[in-house]
């Protein structure tokens, strides 16, 4: 593994492990931070995707570029028209990402937030492309559907 700092705001990952590492470096400090992940992958086995985010509701949708599915992560939106979302994009200007979800746990407040961490592709960039919170009773099973 290998984060590296390339500049005060960017971070640099050599494979999908360090969006792991970016969310440990940046989420220590808040209570909670993720506990538990997933490196996502396509029921095809791709991990290679494009990711569209909105605000209303805070989701996330991703589409497979290998075999083109579409899915929530984390059951975040039902309906949803990925054309009305906005797409991530690099600023290498690379859309295809790997993709690594964590959940943090707040039992007292009964709430879960989730993350959505991305390292492009092209030039390996890190970073958090998507944050919200659910009712702790949806709890870390929605993982298995990141
Ligand atoms: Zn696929
Ligand atoms: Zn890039």
């Amino acid at each position: 593994m290998a984060l590296r700092q390339r500049d005060e705001e960017t971070w640099l990952g050599s494979s999908q492990a360090d969006i792991r590492d970016l969310f440990k470096l940046k989420y220590k400090v808040c209570k909670p931070s993720p506990s538990d992940f997933v490196d996502v992958r396509c029921g095809c086995g791709s991990d290679s995707f494009h990711l569209y985010v909105d605000d209303e509701p805070p989701s996330a949708v991703r589409v497979c570029r290998s075999c083109s599915a579409e899915h929530a992560i984390c059951e975040s939106v039902v309906d949803f028209e990925v054309n009305e979302m906005g797409k991530a994009e690099c600023e290498c200007c690379c859309e295809e990402f790997e993709i690594t979800v964590g959940i943090a746990i707040n039992a007292a407040k009964n709430q879960s937030a989730i993350f959505v961490g991305c390292r492009c592709k092209e030039c390996g960039i890190v970073g958090l492309w998507g944050k919200w919170k659910v009712r702790h009773s949806s709890n870390r099973n929605l993982l298995s559907r990141a």
